[in-house]
């Protein structure tokens, strides 16, 4: 089982895994291969806040956004979107 984060914020079991990484501190979320987030990984510190979703959908609904390094076309829809 898994511990994915759903679409009301809230972390759940899961019997499949997630495909989306996200940061719960910075509200972000982005590629589980995605180079910031392992960069951070190995230095320690982030894996306590490092948290997964089923898919980018839930992870909009849960109120990360997207990381701008591995999903810049995200990234700049979700800027658009918010300096409307
Ligand atoms: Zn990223």
């Amino acid at each position: 089982m898994w511990t994915l984060i759903g679409r009301d914020g809230k972390p759940h079991l899961s019997a499949e895994p997630g495909t989306i990484g996200g940061h719960r501190g910075g509200r972000l979320y982005g590629r589980l291969d995605c180079r910031t987030a392992l960069q951070a990984l190995a230095r320690g510190g982030y894996v306590k806040s490092r948290v997964f979703f089923r898919d980018e959908p839930t992870a909009i609904a849960a109120g990360y956004r997207p990381c701008a390094v591995c999903m810049p076309l995200e990234y700049a829809k979700w800027k658009t979107a918010i300096a409307r």
